[in-house]
This record gives C-alpha cells, structure tokens and sequence, in this order.
C-alpha cells in the first residue's frame, strides 16, 4: 500500500479473487429512426466484444471520452441491460439479465454509484426515508430498532456523523459531497461485492472530490469489495486505481496496471488522454496532436476505429482491426504499431519521437484469446 504525492492511497499488491467477470461483451441498440423512417434498422454499436475482470478488494479504472461506451458497459455489468452478445460472470456464474435466484442476487450484491447525486434521491423524502427503504429490502427480518440501528452505523461509515444531523434532512439540505456519502451507504445497505461507480466525483467541487475517493478506497479495502471507477480523467485514475482499461469507440484499446499505462502509455489514443489531461510541467513538444472526433458509433471506421483520428495510422489501419499485442509484462494494446515489422517499427520511432521517454519502442507479442 503506498499513499501518493495527491494524499489518495494505493493498493499495489497483486490481483485477488475474481467477482465480476465481462467475457466478449457487445450491447448494439436498435436506432428507432426518423418520423420518415430513415435510420431504421440500423443498430448503435455501444460496445463491442469487452472482456474485463473486477477483484476484490481492487479497483480498476475505465478511462474514455464521452460517448466512449463506457456508461454502457457499466449499466451491463449491472445487467440493467439484457446483452447482445457475451456473458457476464458473477463469483464464476453466469448472468441472465431476465430474471431468477442468480439474477436477484446479482442486481443486489453489485450497486451502481451514479455521477448526480440529486438525480439519483426523491427530492421530498427525508435522507432516514430514503435509507430506509433500502435497509428494508436488504434487512428483511431486522425488527425497526435494529433497522435504525444498521442506518447509523450506515451513515457512520461514509464518515457522516452524527447520524441525526442528517437523517431527518431533505437532499436539497446537503451538499453534493454529502450526498454522494448517502448514495455510497444505500449501496452499503445490500452488502455488495462489486461497486461500479460512474464518474462518481466529477459533478463535486475539487476540494471534496479526494475525501470522496479516499472513501471509496478504505470501503474497497475493509469489505473486499471490487470496484470499477468509470472516469474521463485518467490522471485521477493513475492515482486512484491499480488497474487501467481504456475504452474508445466501445471497445477496449489498452489494458494495464495504472502505472504502466500512464507511465508508458502505448496505444495513440491512450496518449492523446494524456496529452489533454492539464500538466503545466509538459513541454507542448510531447502533446500528441488531436486531429478529429469520436467516431459515430451507428457506422464506426473499418479496421482501427480509432484511424481517422491517428497521427500514426499505416495503410492497413484503415483496412483490418488490430490484435492485441502484449507490450509489456501484465500490459497489452489494440495497436498495429507494435506488429513485427519495418513499417510498424518506423512508425514507433515516430511516436516515440513525439511522445518521448514514456513511448514503448518495441514490437509486442499477439495475444491468444482469454489471456491478460
Ligand atoms: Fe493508430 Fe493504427 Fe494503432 Fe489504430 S492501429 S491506433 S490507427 S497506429
């Protein structure tokens, strides 16, 4: 465990037990089309054969832009969406979003933390109201003594003391810091094994956003609980998260520890989220040059969906989608850069030349399907 320079603590140990477990998951949504019917019949290409595994006690960060999918791959981790194709694994067992035992059991021990945290309570129910709720669904047996009692012990572990001072408060009453800290203790409430927190700091003033995620750290920790941090800032995932995956255009395009990733980042896209991260310390020299757009997912680009924007892209990005290729040890990248041969390895030395010492020079190996 090591606290970095930002005060946020970090789990360096190696992965655990796996919990949650995405095999080859894609989600296409039907485009409903115009009054006229134009569009119709074409599908949303949201995510596109994502494979991931959540740890206990260990979080793993999901980094893209907007509009990158990976919202969508939350909700599916969830199983607030049936697949389209794939399969999600939960402790080993698979995942049938309609209904059943398993699907009950999943949708209680794995619980979303939303961005808003005003969208996500009534607005006219207290905060005791509200938790309540939650207790009796969880708690089914518990006498009301007992379920006041699991609220205050709730509250108390998202720091929010004394319970009274909150309990008979309205949301409006709170700050969004405060809360997001009730959101975290309703999700308490069904004792959950995996938490998917979706940009959960990013609606919260700076100054409280560290308290927030040193919260969701020390709950990570002391429950064993797995969590997936969805984020566009893939500076705060380099402090916050073991484990990065990047996501562009619904699949995933690099996949490592955070160190590795943001240290020596290797795929272009994973370089440009760098690059536009803020960092007076940077030479504008090493910023990768952003020249595009996220594609739209209804008809996305052939081969690499990320060569329109690519200051690197060869002539067969365009034409055939990238392996994975290991780059280092734990690291891989969806990336023809790191193919065995000349044009690749002129092209390394280019993106080298731009992006500096992190830049990985050399060729990686193919990666079978079910390894990393
Ligand atoms: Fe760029 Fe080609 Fe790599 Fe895609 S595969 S990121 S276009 S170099």
């Amino acid at each position: 465990m090591t606290t970095t320079e930002t005060g946020m603590v970090r789990n360096e140990t190696a992965p655990g037990v796996a919990v949650l477990e995405a095999r080859h998951v894609t989600k296409e949504f039907p485009v409903r089309g115009n009054p006229f019917g134009r569009g119709k019949g074409r599908v949303v290409h949201a995510v596109d054969d994502v494979s991931l595994v959540l740890y206990a006690g260990r979080i793993t960060a999901l980094v893209g832009e907007s509009g990158s999918g990976k919202s969508t791959f939350a909700r599916l981790l969830a199983a607030l969406h049936p697949l389209t194709r794939g399969e999600i694994l939960f402790k080993g067992e698979k995942v049938d979003a309609r209904g059943g035992r398993r699907f009950r059991e999943h949708v209680s021990r794995v619980q979303l933390i939303l961005q808003d945290p005003f969208g996500s309570f009534n607005p006219v129910a207290t905060i005791a109201r509200t938790l309540m709720r939650a207790v009796r669904i969880h708690h089914r047996t518990a006498s009301p003594a007992r379920r006041k009692a699991i609220i205050d012990d709730l509250l108390a572990q998202v720091s929010l003391r004394p319970a009274a001072q909150f309990t008979q408060k309205y949301p409006h009453e709170l700050s969004g810091g405060q809360l997001q800290r009730i959101s975290i203790a309703r999700a308490l409430a069904a004792d959950p094994a995996v938490f998917l927190a979706d940009e959960p700091v990013s609606s919260l003033d700076v100054s409280i956003r560290l308290g927030v995620l040193n919260l969701l750290r020390k709950l990570t920790e002391e429950r064993g609980v797995a969590l997936l941090y969805v984020t566009h800032d893939i500076a705060s995932a380099r402090y916050f998260a073991e484990d990065t995956a990047v996501m562009y255009a619904g699949q995933l395009v690099e996949h490592g520890s955070s160190e590795q990733v943001t240290q020596n980042a290797a795929h272009p896209y994973t370089q440009l989220l760098i690059s536009s991260a803020p960092d007076p310390s940077r030479a504008d020299e090493n910023r990768v040059p952003d020249i595009g757009q996220p594609p739209s997912l209804i008809n996305p680009p052939s081969g690499c969906r990320f060569h329109p924007r690519c200051p690197f892209a060869m002539e067969r990005c365009a034409e055939e989608a990238p392996p994975r290729f290991a780059v280092d040890d734990g690291q891989w990248a969806r990336c023809w850069l790191y193919a065995d041969d000349d044009e690749a390895a002129a092209g390394r030395a280019q993106n080298a030349r731009l992006h500096g010492t992190g830049a990985i020079r050399r060729a990686g190996r193919p990666v079978p399907d079910g390894e990393l």
